[in-house]
């Protein structure tokens, strides 16, 4: 089970991302963006961007192989790139599990399209950021492939440290950022944009001329810029990334590759973009989860974590490993929390066959306990709770919470502190 976790560690660095100070010691915070949960396929954020201006390849997209001939031939390109849609990057240097290398192929066959769809549609795409079995291609986007002379790099990010939006830019795209940032610092070049008063012209072509843009292509590269950070900020972008960023023989700025993050406090008024929302690549038992608003990242120990914020999630599986135990998964509960949301996190930890033992630590601070002490006995009525269930609450309301608690008849053990709560959970799990 060592990729899963590999993946839920990820999360968690997200999630620890939302933290200034690991933000700001990050002077190159490209890729650490607070956690979201929209996605979108690149060929989505494309459309989005061709809506507002922006240049990319024609293209369709096919989730078959036959499909995909079609489309190819539809075309009608001198050449085409077939490319596996999945939300994570380094699709080209990947491998898929019916053998075929690369998630990026070019070729000029629309036959070869076809059958080069064919081992890619339905299998697993494993890159460097994706779990080591990979992720499911359901569809791929079939491109008018162009030349491309010079592949440069550009995000538009939120960035906690300059306060606000920043242009983030390389003459050296089309490879691993990360890379660049550590090799060659000085070939990364920043903006940071007002944005009350949005882009100005010198920094779009102050940057057109670090990405190395010359003569015509300046100007084109700026104007490009400029739609590019427009469109971040019309839908509420946290990050847009472009990568490769290139420019053709022919003296063309083009957008070959697209990420964009977006900001989830913004749904309300996003509406048509989180509609297109693909959740496909999450662990159902996530999307579950977010239906009512709550987090749960699953690990593979035995005691279920139920908990109030990330931090606190974090210290109660350090001090479950610390006392010689091993979570199971955490479900983050959040702030402003009610009843029915205590019942389904109870669900959805006891629907986790590796679950032997639950830990409740919930502080109350903007949590009134009493809420989460009638949500517990609920469901431990209703769902019949089969696995001994350790609780410490803390804060707000909490005598009143206890008292529900001891006067349920249920066997719930209460904990005093978070060392007493981990010490039972893991002799409760010990016992049998
Ligand atoms: P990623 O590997 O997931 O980042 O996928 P990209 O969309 O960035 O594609 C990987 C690489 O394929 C790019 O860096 C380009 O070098 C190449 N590539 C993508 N599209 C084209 C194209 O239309 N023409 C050419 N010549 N190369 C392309
Ligand atoms: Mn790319």
């Amino acid at each position: 089970m060592a990729s899963p976790v590999a993946a839920q560690a990820r999360k968690l660095l997200r999630d620890l991302a939302l933290r200034p100070p690991l933000l700001a010691a990050r002077s190159q915070a490209v890729q650490l963006t607070p956690r979201r949960w929209l996605n979108l396929q690149e060929y989505q954020s494309k459309k989005l961007m061709s809506d507002n201006g922006v240049k990319v390849q024609r293209f369709f997209v096919a989730d078959s192989a036959n499909e995909a001939l079609e489309a190819a031939k539809r075309l009608n390109a001198k050449e085409i790139v077939l490319k596996a849609q999945i939300l994570a990057g380094g699709r080209g240097k990947g491998v898929f599990s019916s053998g075929l290398k690369g998630g990026v192929h070019l070729t000029k066959d629309p036959q070869v399209v076809g059958q080069l769809a064919k081992q890619m549609i339905g299998y697993n795409l494993a890159t460097k950021q994706t779990p080591k079995e990979g992720v499911k291609v359901n569809k791929v986007m079939v491109a008018e492939a162009l030349d491309i002379s010079r592949e440069t790099y550009l995000a538009i990010l939120m960035d906690r440290s300059c306060n606000g939006p920043v242009l983030v830019g390389s003459p050296q795209g089309g490879v691993d950022i990360e890379e660049v940032a550590a090799s060659n610092p000085e070939l990364i070049f920043k903006e940071e944009i007002d944005i009350i008063e949005g882009i100005k012209d010198s920094q779009a072509q102050r940057m057109a001329e670090n990405l190395g843009f010359l003569g015509p292509l300046k100007n084109q590269a700026a104007d490009q810029i400029k739609k590019l950070y427009n469109l971040f900020l019309k839908i509420d972008a946290t990050q847009v990334e472009v990568n490769p960023f290139g420019e053709t023989p022919e003296g063309q700025v083009v957008c070959f590759d697209a990420k964009i993050n977006f900001d989830d406090n913004a749904e309300f008024r996003q509406k048509d973009i989180f509609a297109m929302d693909d959740k496909s690549e999450n662990e159902p038992i996530e999307n579950e989860a977010a239906k009512y608003d709550l987090k749960y990242i699953g690990l593979d120990g035995n005691i279920a974590c139920f908990v109030n914020g990330a931090g606190l999630a974090m210290a109660t599986c350090d001090i479950i490993f610390l006392n010689g135990g091993k979570p199971a998964n955490f479900l983050d509960l959040g702030g402003g929390v009610k009843e029915a949301q205590v019942y389904q996190a109870f669900k959805l930890l006891t629907a986790d066959p590796k679950v032997e033992a639950i830990l409740v630590n919930i502080f109350g601070g903007i949590v009134n306990c009493a809420i989460i002490a009638n949500g517990i006995t609920k469901a431990c009525r209703e769902l019949e709770l089969k696995v001994p269930l350790v609780v410490r609450l803390e804060g707000t309301n909490v005598h009143e919470a206890q008292n529900i608690l001891s006067n349920s008849g249920l066997p719930i053990t209460s904990a005093v502190d978070l060392e007493d709560a981990a010490k039972k959970s893991v002799a409760s799990v010990a016992k049998k």
